[in-house]
């Protein structure tokens, strides 16, 4: 797949549409809508546009209406509209900025105007991508971060009370990391914690997410997955992980288990009910898994 920035363009006029493809097609991929509802179908597919460009005057739905509905929906909220318009006043300029456009174009097109302003609304929102995905992943082992783990985790324990369906988690740490730090050094350190990262990812199903919680410590969700798979597969990253071996070092890990249950209500209570069953793996002597009861 191209990595080149995708830009819908949203014209009722053929000519219209010919005229701004052929202003933007050599630097980005294209997509066309002809009408309003067509827009909003194409915006809330994957692979969602980066950048819409927006005629105003369209039989039916009009530019201003299918604003208003892209920045409503969370799907769409996020993706730029610049407005492009043969109105030219400034109270139409305004409504269409107060709508949560990032820009206006005014007809007749002028395509060095278009190149330059789609260049610098492409160039923002790519940046704004990288953020985003620099805030939810963990620099060092690439699994998700903590704070993204709290939001998807809250999503999940709230879906998974409501359909009535078992949603496990688990959390892991690694037994005496600090004494492998100490004899081997904060580098080697740094490597067995992507390589135990790496493992805890290593068969999981899409629905199922692994996080680094801190230091030494991870979260393993499995959702939806009933008692018997559960402890498969608790049992099945204790023993990959004991048999990593990396350099000779031993590295295990002890793991505390918890599955949803309607008194918990929160993610935070069912966390802390598997952070008190590894506490129990640790006291019953590391490299083995506690269940909650
Ligand atoms: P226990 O079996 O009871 O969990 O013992 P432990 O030594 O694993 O636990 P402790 O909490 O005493 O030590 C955790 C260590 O993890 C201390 C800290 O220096 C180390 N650590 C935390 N984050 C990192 C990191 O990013 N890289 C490295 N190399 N070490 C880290
Ligand atoms: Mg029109
Ligand atoms: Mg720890
Ligand atoms: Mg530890």
């Amino acid at each position: 797949m191209s990595d080149k920035a995708l830009i819908l363009i949203v014209d009722d006029s053929p000519t219209n549409l010919q005229v701004l493809a052929a202003c933007v097609k050599d630097d980005h991929r294209i997509k066309v809508a002809t009408n309003g509802l067509q827009c909003l179908q194409i915006a809330q597919a994957e692979p969602k546009p980066d950048l819409i460009l927006l005629d105003v005057e369209m039989p039916g739905m009009n530019g201003y209406e299918v604003c208003q509905k892209l920045k409503s929906s969370d799907d769409t909220a996020d993706i730029p509209v610049i407005f492009v318009t043969g109105l030219l006043g400034d109270k139409d300029e305004e409504k269409g900025l107060l709508l949560g456009a990032v820009d206006y174009i005014t007809k007749p097109i002028r395509p060095a105007i278009v190149i330059a302003r789609v260049k610098t609304h492409i160039t923002l929102k790519l940046q704004r991508d990288k953020l985003n995905k620099m805030a939810f992943f963990d620099q060092l082992t690439g699994l998700y971060n903590r704070h993204y783990l709290i939001d998807m985790a809250t999503k999940k324990v709230a879906r998974a009370l409501r359909h009535k369906y078992n949603l496990w988690v688990l959390m892991i740490d690694i037994d005496h990391f600090k004494n492998i730090n100490d004899t081997h050094g904060h580098p080697m350190g740094d490597e067995i914690l992507k390589l135990v990262a790496s493992t805890l990812v290593s068969d999981n199903r899409s629905e199922d997410i692994a996080a680094r919680f801190g230091g030494e410590e991870f979260v393993v969700m499995f959702d939806p997955c009933d008692l018997k798979n559960a402890l498969v597969k608790a049992e099945r990253i204790r023993t990959k992980i004991e048999q990593l071996n990396p350099h000779g070092i031993g590295v295990t890990v002890s793991i505390g288990m918890a599955k949803l249950v309607a008194e918990d209500a929160t993610f935070e209570r069912l966390l802390k009910r598997a952070d008190e069953a590894l506490y129990a793996a640790k006291e019953n002597g590391r490299n083995r898994i506690e269940m909650s009861s």
